[in-house]
């Protein structure tokens, strides 16, 4: 007899319990809703209407504290990117944490946020001219120079003394997809370290004036899942700092923590990360006779995607001749992942339950490749059912679009029972504001 079965007769509920990770700290079921942030996702999807995204602010202020916690003695930068919104950089702010950024427009979304500009940093394997004066002029702490060119075009622009670090190709293998691997030789990110280039580098900055050289920094790419490709890490930069001659102050280790998106899969090893990295950072420094650099990491993923949840409603349902589609009124516009990267997820039905089957959660646009997930609803879902559809938090408003001319979702921020939009739908006014 299993704990479930045997839990009845001793007068204990058997809610199912929720995937432990996926979902907002706290989400829980109450008959068959979902209640994230103390509201129920039904009530949620009537009030703001769908295709909504929730966003959990409690979720995504622990998540940023444990990365504090972790490594006390580093300088957490939140990869601004991963969830474009003032309110949010306000959080991380208030949290404690840095930003990063990589354009003009998201600095104007920290302008607009408040953020001090002694905790920026801007990166980016491209910065315009406009993007680097952006940041000269609202005094960001430090830019990543990506390029040689780049070096000579900021060292002309800047007047005095301005911060830099040095984005470093390190050569390791983080095992992730290919268009998120940003570690390896031979593509678009960083000086190798493998052709001298990186030392080049660090000899070009020194010969502007208007440029002092901080740190060195390096992002191995995104969804990393092994501790160790970190500490492949720290040793090879380890080894730079040794060779180059210079002492460099800080050392930012990038981002790319993974998270989860499906049930089978485990929340990044924090605490194993910080152990292990800050072992091999002390031991590989004292075995060079360096001074140990101050670490920098720039999560963005572990800390906003499994704070969102998006509410899809259901428009129609087709039998095909081996599948279920289940149509939904978002799809590409507002999740591209799938179709990018050939991301998965995992999908809920809400509100109601039923005998569960495989169906093909597939969105609205006009591309064949417009499928959202794979997963299990009831037998007799329907037009007008309620989906969610977990760990959409990050990269979601980030990269969507209105392909189709369909307006993007708002984002709802939930909060110990109260909710408030945070980023609003887009109207069909937004659209035509553009067309000349
Ligand atoms: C994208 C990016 C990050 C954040 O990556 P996540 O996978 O969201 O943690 C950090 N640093 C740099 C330079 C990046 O390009």
């Amino acid at each position: 007899m299993t704990l479930a079965e045997l839990l009845p007769s001793i007068g204990c509920s058997t809610e199912p319990v929720l995937e432990e990770g996926l979902w907002p700290d706290g989400t829980h079921l109450s008959g068959a809703d979902l209640v994230i942030g103390g509201i129920p996702a039904t009530r949620l999807a009537a009030r703001f209407g769908t295709p909504c995204q929730v966003l959990d602010e409690a979720t995504v202020r622990s998540r940023a504290r444990a990365f504090a916690i972790a490594l006390p003695e580093a300088e957490v930068v939140f990869a601004g990117k991963s969830l474009p919104c003032p309110e949010v950089y306000r959080w991380m702010a208030q949290e404690g944490l840095s930003l990063d950024v990589s354009s003009a427009g998201e600095l104007a979304l920290a302008r607009t946020a408040g953020f001090p500009a002694k905790r920026i940093v801007m990166h980016g394997n491209v910065k315009t001219s406009e993007d680097l004066k952006a940041a000269l002029e609202y005094g960001v702490s430090r830019i990543v120079v990506d390029s040689f060119d780049e070096i000579a075009q900021l060292g002309a622009l800047a007047t005095h003394g301005q911060e830099v670090m040095i984005r470093v190709t390190p050569g390791v293998d983080a095992h992730t997809h290919a268009a998120i691997a940003t570690g390896v030789e031979d593509q678009k990110f960083g000086f190798s370290l493998k052709t001298g280039a990186a030392l080049e580098a660090i000899l070009r900055v020194a010969e502007q004036p208007s440029l002092r050289l901080v740190g060195l920094h390096c992002h191995i790419g995104s969804q990393v899942r092994h501790v160790a490709s970190y500490e492949e890490t720290v040793r090879r930069m380890v080894d730079l700092i040794a060779k180059c001659g210079v002492r460099i102050e800080q050392l930012d280790l990038g981002g790319g923590f993974c998270a989860p998106y499906l049930p089978t899969e485990s929340t990044f090893d924090l605490f194993g990360f910080a152990q292990r990295v800050r072992g091999t950072l002390n031991y590989e420094c004292a075995l060079h006779r360096v001074p140990v650099p101050r670490i920098l990491i720039e999560p963005g993923r572990s800390i906003v995607a499994n704070a969102g949840v998006t509410l899809y409603r259901v428009c129609a349902v087709k039998h095909g001749e081996n599948r279920t589609f289940v149509a939904v009124d978002g799809g590409m516009s507002d999740n591209p992942r799938p179709a990018l990267y050939g991301a998965k997820y995992a999908v809920r039905l809400i509100g109601r339950g039923g005998k569960l089957q495989p169906c093909t959660v597939v969105g609205r646009h006009c591309e064949a490749g417009d499928v959202l997930a794979e997963g299990v609803l009831p037998a007799d879902v329907h037009a007008g059912d309620v989906l969610a559809m977990p760990a959409t938090g990050a990269y979601h408003h980030a990269l969507a679009s209105n392909y189709n001319q369909v307006c993007r979702p708002p984002i709802i921020a939930v909060n110990d029972g109260v909710a408030r939009p945070i980023v609003r739908r887009e109207t069909e006014e937004d659209l035509l504001r553009r067309y000349l």
